[in-house]
């Protein structure tokens, strides 16, 4: 069993109320082979919400307010279900402050990339989960 990225599954659950759909990611969850989530609605934020990114162990919104314990809150529920599932790998959207594996905006809203892991993708990897994105699928 596979967790992945309820965006990815055509879920509208990204901060512009939009979705980022991989048929690849779609197929595996008819399949019964993934369970979708979204850590950032997980943990209590709206949809749409104001855009967010990470500036190291902290995530801020783009007007600059602090909003780390939502994205940790959000991570560690969504970190429940794919223990609950025996998840063994992860399928996430590349580049997210939640969901980004090895590569993800820098914080300064400019579309700049860091060598960095989301908050759940660090979460899960803690846990022996390995994660990919759907860049690599
Ligand atoms: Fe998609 Fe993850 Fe962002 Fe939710 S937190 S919208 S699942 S990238």
């Amino acid at each position: 069993m596979k967790i992945v990225s309820a965006c990815l599954a055509g879920i509208k659950c990204r901060y512009d109320g939009r979705a980022k759909t991989s048929q690849k990611v779609v197929q595996l969850v008819k399949d019964g082979d993934a369970i979708p989530v979204c850590p950032e609605q997980l943990g209590g934020l709206t949809t749409p919400r104001i855009a967010a990114e990470a500036r190291g162990e902290k995530v801020f919104t783009r007007k600059g307010e602090d909003i780390t314990y939502k994205f940790e809150d959000g991570a560690k529920e969504a970190l429940r279900i794919a223990l609950l599932a025996n998840c063994k790998e992860a399928i996430l959207k590349s580049k997210s402050p939640s969901c980004g594996c090895g590569k993800i905006y820098d914080g300064s809203f400019t579309g700049k990339l860091i060598s960095w892991d989301g908050v759940f993708c660090k979460m899960l990897k803690e846990e022996g989960i390995s994660v990919s994105t759907e860049e690599d699928i």
